[in-house]
């Protein structure tokens, strides 16, 4: 099979973007991995062909938030590729992402993956990595250090002085990555947070957007997330949990035209379902959406081991948000932050796609039901068997 595919989508109802209608009775064809055509009607041009059967087609979907961290990953460049496709496929094209940002993992491990996957060796998303990210002086988060070989805990960079910071963030960029990710409040403890102080945030941040980097802040409490707005950081990689006195700063962040990603089921999950816990969170949340803040999709998947989508999904919609809404932040909001195309399918766009296995959409929960994924223009999820 080639790496870019030739396929005509029929019969489809076409969602191309979050604010677009739906369009039944459609023909997608592509070509070499890109969107040539789309047409109303039914027109078989003879090459390979894909049935929606009437079903809705969305753009491939982004999880910004993940981590290949898991024990699988380690030394991932001599792990069999079929014990790598599986987790591939149920971290990420089973539930519908062609793309995703890993906040946090050994550059080893996750640039001998996205190799993996560029040589066409391995089917897997598009993937940006932060590397190893940044923490403030002793200030590992607890879980970190629990759950991380000890060989490694010297490699994670702890910052304390200027100079420090921004020989990290050369490093990090010369080890592959993309984007970065700042521990401006770290968990030290399950009950203490260590800010990282603001000078060595700032010139973190200031590096990091020389070499055209976003950089995303782990914030925590409202100290967190002053240092995170006033460094300059672009994305709160989730909801404050500790919110407490955080709303003129959630607005301030919103504002700035900063992103969030909520993360909500995994709070949920690793922390309690005690609504005396989700409720602050959740109106921090509100907050933030209030003020016109922006929202990308993400899950924490690798830290979180529940792999499905639709708790976080069901969470959003808890929230407020509207099918279209999700639908942006799994999309073209992450086009726009992470400057990787339009998250819109277009004629001369890439050809990925999800088919959602419904008729028409009017709840985010339903976005979970993926019944095929295409990433440049092949059919990735459910695999032909080989
Ligand atoms: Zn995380």
């Amino acid at each position: 099979m080639s790496e870019l595919g030739d396929l005509d989508i029929t019969d489809a109802t076409l969602i191309p973007a979050p604010d677009a209608d739906q369009l039944p009775g459609v023909t997608i064809r592509i070509r070499s991995g890109v969107i040539t055509q789309i047409e109303r009607g039914s027109a078989p041009a003879g090459g390979e062909e894909y049935d929606a059967g009437g079903r809705v087609v969305v753009p491939g979907f982004w999880n910004c938030h993940v981590h290949l961290t898991e024990r699988v990953w380690a030394r991932a460049a001599t792990v069999p590729a079929g014990r790598l496709q599986q987790e591939l496929d149920d971290m990420f094209l089973v539930r519908g992402f062609t793309g995703a940002v890993d906040l946090g993992s050994h550059p080893r491990d996750h640039v001998a993956v996205k190799h993996r996957v560029s040589s066409g060796e391995l089917v897997g998303p598009r993937l940006l990595t932060a590397g190893m990210g940044l923490y403030p002086p002793r200030g590992l988060p607890f879980y970190v250090r629990a759950d991380l070989p000890w060989y490694i805990r010297p490699l994670l960079p702890q910052s304390s002085s200027r100079g420090a910071a921004r020989r990290a963030m050369g490093r990090s960029q010369r080890r592959g990555a993309e984007v970065a990710k700042l521990f401006t409040g770290s968990y030290v403890q399950p009950d203490r947070i260590k800010p990282m102080p603001l000078e060595i945030a700032r010139v973190a941040a200031e590096e990091a957007h020389r070499q055209g980097r976003l950089v995303f802040a782990h914030t925590s409490d409202r100290e967190g997330l002053r240092i995170a707005v006033e460094a300059g950081v672009d994305v709160i990689a989730h909801v404050p949990d500790a919110p407490e006195g955080t709303e003129p700063l959630l607005q301030e962040a919103a504002r700035r035209g900063m992103w969030m990603v909520p993360t909500l089921e995994m709070f949920a999950q690793t922390v309690t379902r005690d609504p005396s816990y989700l409720e602050p969170v959740y109106h921090a949340l509100g907050v933030f959406l209030e003020a016109g803040g922006r929202l990308l999709f993400g899950t924490d998947v690798g830290y979180l081991t529940d792999r499905r989508t639709r708790g976080e999904l069901e969470a959003l919609d808890a929230c407020g948000l509207s099918v279209a809404d999700v639908l942006t932040m799994l999309t073209t909001a992450p086009a726009e932050a992470l400057s990787v195309g339009s998250g819109r399918l277009d004629a001369g766009e890439p050809a990925d796609l999800v088919v959602i296995d419904h008729r028409q959409l009017n709840n985010p929960a339903q976005l979970a039901d993926v019944l095929a994924t295409i990433r440049s223009g092949r059919v990735v999820w459910p695999r032909e068997s080989a």
